[in-house]
C-alpha cells in the first residue's frame, strides 16, 4: 500500500501534489478514523491554507464530526485546544517550514500528539479502501467557531514558569515569526510577562516575504541586527507554525537547537534530579554530558518530533528536544511548543540573573558536520548492514540508521534519508576538522558499498 504520510504529516506543493479533492477525501477518512467525533481544525498563515482549511471541514463534517474551527493558530495552540477540550482528535492545515509554493495537513491524536506510524497506517488504510459511507443530512457534523483558543493556551504557558521572576527582570525581546502565526501569540504573551517586545516580520503574510519560514542562521540575519540596534537581552526566531524557537543572544550570536536545548535540559535537571530526557539519535553529546552531570537519563529516539512525543508519552517523560530547535515540556504539552520554549529560556535567565551568551558559554562546546551523500533507495538495507558490520566493537545506537562513538566522545550517526535517494551524515567533535574526518571517511565506506552491491 502507498504511503500518505512522510516524516511529519502530508505535504506537497499546492494544486499539483496537494489539492483541495485529495484534502476534502483525506478528510472523510480522517473523520471516519475518528468515529464522526469531536476535530479541532486550525491552519497557519499559508496563502493557500484557508482554500484547504475550508476542504477540510467538508471531509470531517461529511462523515459527521463535528469542527470546532479554530481558524488561524501556532500548531501547539492546535494541540493544546485538543487535549484541553477532550476532544477526539484534530488537523492542522500547515506546513511548517517548508517554503510558500507548499502546503500539509497534520492530523492530531486525542493527546493532541500527531498520529504515531501505526495510526496513520489506519487511516491510509480508510483512504485507500474508499468504503465509508457519508452522513446523511441529519448526521452531518456541527462546524463552530471556537473563541479564546490562543488566550487558553498562553495562561497554559505561563502556569509552567515563574511569571513574577520573569517580570521583574523586564527583558527587552525581539521576536521574529517569520510572517507566521507566531506572530498571533508570542508578542502578546511575552507583554504579558512584562518584556518590552520589538517584533520583526510580524504581519502574517503566506508569501513569506522576508525570511524563509526556516529558522536557520542564515535566514537570521535580520533578528541578528534588529536585536543589536534595540539593545535587546533576546531574539526568538519560530518557523512558520511556531512549534520551534531559535535564540539570539544578547551580542548577536545565534545559537542553534542543541545548545538552547541543553541550557533548558540542565535548568530542568538541577529541579528534576533523576528524571529521563527524551531525544532523537542525531542530537548532540551535550545531552548526554548535561544528563550525566545533573544525574539524569537518556532515551534515544528515532528522528522525528513525533517520535520524541509518543516516546515521551510512554515513559511518562517531562523533558523531551531536537536540535532544530522543538523542545517538548510535558506539563504543558507533550509537543514542540515554540512559545513554551521562549518562556522557559526568559525564566533561565531571569533566575540565573545572567544574559543568554553567559549561560551557554557555561556548556561544552561541539562542533558539527552534516552532509548527504547519494543511494538508491534499493541498495539503502544492504548498505545499512554493511556500516553496522564495520561497527562491530565500537558503541553503537541503530535504532535509526547507525550512530557510532569513539573513545574521545566523538561520533557519527549515518541514517538512509524516508524521502530522498540519500544517507544523511551528522557528526560531531571537539573540533570541526575532526567532525569533518569522520564525516568523509564515512562518506567513502558509503560510497564503496554502494559500488560493491551494485
Ligand atoms: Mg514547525
Amino acid at each position: 500500500m502507498s504511503r500518505l504520510f512522510g516524516t511529519n504529516g502530508i505535504r506537497g506543493i499546492v494544486n499539483r501534489e496537494l489539492t483541495p479533492s485529495f484534502v476534502l477525501e483525506l478528510s472523510e477518512a480522517v473523520g471516519v478514523y475518528f468515529n464522526g467525533g469531536k476535530v479541532a481544525l486550525g491552519c497557519d498563515g499559508r496563502t493557500s491554507s484557508p482554500m484547504f482549511m475550508d476542504a477540510a471541514a467538508s471531509g470531517l463534517l461529511a462523515v459527521g464530526c463535528d469542527v470546532n474551527d479554530l481558524g488561524l493558530a501556532p500548531t501547539p495552540a492546535v494541540q493544546y485546544n485538543v487535549k484541553a477540550s477532550n476532544l477526539d482528535g484534530g488537523v492542522i492545515i500547515t506546513a511548517s517550514h517548508n517554503p510558500r509554493e507548499y502546503n500539509g495537513l497534520k492530523v492530531l491524536d486525542r493527546s493532541g500528539v500527531e498520529l504515531s506510524r501505526d495510526m496513520e497506517v489506519e487511516v491510509e488504510k480508510i483512504y485507500f479502501e474508499k468504503s465509508w459511507v457519508k452522513s446523511d443530512w441529519k448526521g452531518i457534523g456541527v462546524r463552530k467557531r471556537e473563541i479564546n483558543v490562543l488566550e487558553n493556551y498562553m495562561e497554559s504557558i505561563k502556569r509552567h514558569v515563574d511569571t513574577d521572576r520573569i517580570r521583574r527582570a523586564k527583558f527587552r525581546v525581539v521576536v521574529d515569526p517569520a510572517n507566521g502565526v507566531g506572530a498571533l501569540v508570542t508578542p502578546k504573551l511575552l507583554e504579558q510577562l512584562g518584556c518590552k517586545v520589538h517584533m520583526i516580520n510580524g504581519n502574517i503574510d503566506g508569501s513569506f516575504p522576508s525570511r524563509s519560514p526556516e529558522p536557520t542562521p542564515e535566514n537570521l540575519r535580520g533578528l541578528v541586527e534588529a536585536v543589536k540596534s534595540f539593545g535587546a537581552d533576546l531574539g526568538v526566531a519560530h518557523d512558520g507554525d511556531a512549534d520551534r524557537s531559535i535564540f539570539v543572544d544578547e551580542s548577536g550570536r545565534v545559537h542553534w537547537g542543541d545548545r538552547t536545548f541543553a541550557v533548558i535540559m540542565k535548568f530542568f535537571l538541577e529541579r528534576n534530579p533523576g528524571e529521563t530526557v527524551v531525544t532523537p539519535v542525531s542530537s548532540s553529546q551535550l545531552v548526554e554530558e548535561i544528563a550525566k552531570s545533573y544525574g539524569g537519563r537518556v532515551e534515544w529516539t528515532k528522528v522525528g518530533a513525533v517520535e520524541v512525543s509518543w516516546r515521551m508519552l510512554k515513559i511518562g517523560a517531562k523533558l523531551g528536544g531536537e536540535e532544530n530547535g522543538g523542545v517538548l515540556y510535558a506539563p504543558h504539552l507533550a509537543v514542540r511548543d515554540g512559545a513554551m520554549t521562549a518562556c522557559l529560556i526568559l525564566n533561565i535567565m531571569a533566575e540565573a540573573g545572567r544574559n543568554l551568551s553567559e549561560i551557554v558559554a557555561e556548556l561544552p562546546s561541539y562542533q558539527t558536520v552534516k552532509e548527504k551523500v547519494a543511494c538508491p533507495n534499493d541498495l539503502k538495507q544492504k548498505v545499512l548492514e554493511k556500516l553496522r558490520e564495520e561497527a562491530s566493537g565500537l558503541r553503537v545506537e541503530t535504532i535509526d540508521g547507525v550512530k557510532v562513538w569513539f573513545e574521545d566522545g566523538s561520533w557519527i550517526l549515518v541514517r538512509p534519508s524516508g524521502t530522498e535517494p540519500v544517507y544523511r551524515f551528522f557528526a560531531e567533535a571537539k573540533t570541526r576538522d575532526k567532525a569533518a574526518e569522520l564525516v568523509s571517511k564515512y562518506r567513502s565506506l558509503v560510497q564503496r558499498y554502494v559500488s560493491e552491491t551494485n
